[in-house]
């Protein structure tokens, strides 16, 4: 039975809980999930203990945002310690500042004559990881737009009015994060982000994959990147992005999934950098 290494829930900007995230998975029959919230862990527990009711294996995974002078980068995290403290107090400091740009967002709207309250956002996102998919909800709820697409171009978009960076770490930073509490860092979506020349220098801090199967990457990409993961010797992952059936994204589970033997892959390189 196949997997799905990219998938985030109701704690970051995913519309599902994690244990719903993981009876729909169950239910399209997939063995193996990895949850993969951005910049925030506190639904791995959830998913693993109705995982282990429904016999799905859920890796422990995150998604940082990240970048650099050029470009965004995201960098995924797999079988990561999520209880560490030094790697929650990373995570503390990238939410805190996460809240305090929701409250500077709501400022820019009602400089633009939209008065939003910010626990109108918090009460959809929670005060972990808020970002501007739950101000989109929110406007849409208010019914100052009718969809995300004229929030994000009327108001939140990088070049729209109301927008307001985050902190974000450089995606050395997150790589080395992510091997200090013994997890694997995967390159997310790298079409994306469109700059492969960055890869031998992630590697240099530790990088071992490339998110090779993606949503919407034309057979030439794969070609063009699963030819990159071998000639770097990196591992191949993939998975769908899903972010709830109700998120505005048309991918469902099950819908991209790899096989078992790219994961136990991934596995046995978790085991082999942790062995003592
Ligand atoms: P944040 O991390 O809070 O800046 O939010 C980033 C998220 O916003 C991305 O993961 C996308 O899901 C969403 N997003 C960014 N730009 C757009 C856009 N132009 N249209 C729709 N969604 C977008
Ligand atoms: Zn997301
Ligand atoms: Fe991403
Ligand atoms: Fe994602």
């Amino acid at each position: 039975m196949p997997a799905d290494l990219h998938i985030h829930s109701n704690f970051s900007d995913g519309v599902d809980s994690p244990e719903e995230v993981v009876r729909l998975a169950a239910a399209v029959g997939l063995k193996t999930i990895a949850l993969t919230d951005h910049d925030v862990v506190d639904g791995i527990d959830g998913a693993k203990d109705e995982g282990k009711k429904l016999r799905v294996e859920v890796i422990p995974g995150i998604e940082f945002t990240t970048e650099n002078p050029r470009t965004e980068i995201h960098i995924l995290g797999y079988f990561i310690d999520y209880k560490n403290s030094e790697f929650l107090s990373v995570l503390e400091k990238i939410q805190a500042d996460r809240v305090k740009r929701i409250y500077k967002i709501v400022e820019k709207l009602k400089a633009l004559k939209v008065e939003i309250d910010p626990e109108d956002i918090f009460a959809i996102s929670g005060k972990k990881a808020p970002g501007r998919p739950h101000v989109a909800r929110a406007l849409i709820a208010k019914g100052v737009v009718s969809s995300f697409k004229e929030a994000f171009d009327r108001y939140l978009d990088f070049r729209a009015p109301a927008y307001v960076p985050h902190y974000r770490l450089p995606p050395e930073e997150a790589v080395r994060l992510i091997v200090k509490v013994g997890g694997v860092p995967v390159f997310a979506h790298p079409a994306i982000s469109n700059c492969d020349g960055i890869i031998p220098d992630l590697m240099a801090e530790g990088l071992r994959g490339l998110e090779v199967y993606y949503p919407g990457y034309h057979p030439e990409q794969i070609e063009y990147y699963l030819g990159l993961a071998r000639k770097y010797g990196l591992l191949v992952t993939g998975g769908s992005d899903f972010h709830g059936v109700d998120s505005g994204r048309e991918v469902k589970l099950g819908d991209l999934t790899i096989p078992d033997e790219l994961v136990d892959e991934l596995r046995n390189e978790y085991l082999r950098r942790n062995k003592t």
